[in-house]
């Protein structure tokens, strides 16, 4: 039987959606989980948000006014201390990430983790789902933090129901 290939995708782990622009409390206590996720992975890779100057005039920007992971800023870095140095970073305008979703469909089983739950970690779940449907997908709830608490609870059940495993 062939080796079980499994990848770990860490979710806009970026300084403006932990300790930035956008960050929170929620999302710094998910550090050490992803972390030891990444310490103890096969293969990672990561998402990275990227927006430019014009932020404040795409469809998101009218909607969350925030300016945030702007290309070059310290906003945009990923942490250096979840970061695997030489990893494959997807770049993303949006939430979801085609190119990763279509990388990741050659794994039999894609662990996630990141922020925000609710937004790009159920996007990008929901993406390999679609794009990988004989893989395993799990989401490890420690190593996430959502917009909220409800929220985040929410996106976990929503993600349940589309046999993503909830860890
Ligand atoms: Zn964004």
């Amino acid at each position: 039987m062939p080796a079980v290939k499994r990848l770990l995708v860490v979710v806009d782990m970026q300084h403006d959606f932990v300790d930035g622009a956008l960050g929170s409390e929620a999302a710094q206590a998910a550090v050490p989980a992803a972390k030891t996720l990444v310490a103890q992975a096969e293969e990672v890779v990561y998402t990275q948000d990227t927006h430019g100057e014009d932020y404040l005039d795409t469809h998101e920007g009218k909607l969350l006014p925030v300016p945030h992971c702007i290309r070059g800023s310290a906003g945009w870095e990923i942490l250096p201390e979840l970061y695997r140095s030489g990893a494959r970073i997807f770049e993303k305008n949006t939430f979801g990430s085609l190119a990763l979703a279509e990388y990741a469909a050659a794994f039999d089983e894609i662990t996630l983790c990141g922020v925000c739950t609710d937004i790009c970690v159920v996007s990008n779940a929901l993406l390999i789902r679609a794009f990988a449907p004989e893989a395993r997908v799990r989401v490890v709830s420690a190593a996430c933090a959502g917009t909220s608490p409800e929220a985040h609870e929410a996106a976990l059940l929503t993600m349940k129901s589309c046999q993503i495993e909830i860890g």
